[in-house]
């Protein structure tokens, strides 16, 4: 791979043709119509956030390098941005005017209102450029390796540079989109943001049953993403049907894999949700993520609750109660081991050697209390919770 180093373009030779969508959130093109600013392998625009985007105007105007910016020369007088696009789309959106910065009194300034000699500074900042001239395959290992200024690059991101083509293309233009209409909708379920590639991740791994690399690789040039978005529709629509309600611990679970365990069951929403209200407003539940699977599986893995267990002080004071009662009737602090005839019968077991159990189990009401807390010898406690 060759690289030239150019330090003679400034940001006004960048925003001459500065081209920003807003509705698909990124900078297309600049350095009239000479650069592309998102070829289709790069990530979406994520410093409009009010900080790293006014960040970088604010290093414009002090004089602060933007840092290296590399350019992959795809013909004569053609170039992509290979890294810096994120510095480029931040500078460009200001320049045509799409946000203002505040000055020290917190007043707002768009590009427009600037001083001139602010204005002047920012559009004759000269930036550092690498030219890259290689293959396709050269220029995607490289970049796979540099680490992008600010935010590197997650998985997904970089799995859509490495396997960049139509596929990708069309499945970020469904999944990377925030302002496709069901992304709120898909929120409710998905944990992340749909720009950083997470709605992607999560659809990929739903289809390919958490082999995304593989099924990218093999799906690489189709012109249609539809197993794709069918599959995600599908376990969407399953997951809606089957609970009425939408709760914050629904989000991020793995409802793919659920749906494929589970999806072939019928379940009554009507009574699904009572029990997942029911469940929610219990205090005994630890882990309000592990309801869902409870229910679909039919209310036998009390595990995937994680029931609240009692605490050191109740197990401390049920001890010493159970254990001076036991030496007074001269059998066993252990109640079960009492019942019976071994050489256990009579035996004092120390607080390290029990542990604490549920005299009613949660599952039928009983509480995780002193009231309902008895202490037993390790063995019988674990031929207990096996029942
Ligand atoms: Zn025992």
């Amino acid at each position: 791979m060759e690289t030239n180093l150019r330090i003679d373009i400034t940001v006004e030779d960048i925003c001459k043709g500065f081209v920003y969508n807003e509705y698909e959130g990124k900078g297309l093109f600049g350095l009239s119509g000479k650069l592309t600013i998102q070829p289709e392998y790069q990530r979406n625009y994520i410093y409009a956030d009010g900080k790293k985007d006014v960040a970088v105007v604010d290093s414009l105007l002090k004089g602060y390098p933007l840092g290296l910016i590399y350019f992959t020369k795809v013909a004569e007088d053609k170039y992509e941005v290979l890294d810096g696009q994120q510095r480029i789309t931040s500078f460009g959106r200001f320049v045509t005017g799409k946000f203002a910065i505040k000055d020290a009194n917190g007043i707002p300034h768009y590009f427009s209102g600037l001083a001139e000699d602010q204005k002047e500074k920012i559009m004759k900042s000269k930036l550092t450029i690498y030219e890259c001239e290689g293959t396709e395959t050269e220029i995607k290992e490289w970049f796979k390796t540099i680490n992008i200024a600010g935010v590197p690059l997650n998985d997904q991101e970089l799995s859509n540079a490495i396997h960049s083509g139509p596929f990708v293309t069309l499945a970020k233009e469904e999944f990377s989109n925030s302002q496709n209409a069901n992304v709120q909708k898909w929120s409710a379920y998905i944990a992340g943001s749909p720009l950083r590639q997470e709605f992607l991740k999560t659809a990929l791994d739903w289809v390919s049953k958490g082999n995304i690399d593989a099924y990218m690789s093999r799906h690489r040039y189709d012109t249609n993403i539809t197993e794709l978005k069918s599959y995600f529709n599908s376990v969407i629509d399953w997951i809606s049907s089957v609970f009425d309600d939408v709760d914050s611990s629904m989000r991020g679970l793995d409802w793919g894999r659920l749906y494929e365990k589970y999806h072939r069951n019928a379940y009554n929403p009507q009574e699904v949700s009572k029990k997942v209200q029911a469940l929610l407003s219990d205090y005994y539940v630890n882990d309000k993520k592990g309801i869902y699977e409870y229910i679909l599986g039919g209310c036998v893995d009390h595990k995937l609750l994680n029931i609240r267990v009692f605490n050191e002080p109740t197990k401390k004071s049920v001890y010493t109660k159970q254990t001076a009662e036991a030496k007074l009737k001269g059998h066993s602090n252990c109640p079960l081991c009492a019942l019976g005839s071994d050489n256990n019968k009579t035996r004092i077991w120390k607080q390290t050697e029990m542990d604490a159990d549920h005299v009613t189990a949660w599952s039928n009401g009983g509480a995780t209390d002193v009231s309902n807390c008895q202490m037993l010898c390790k063995t019988h406690n674990r031929a207990k919770g096996n029942r």
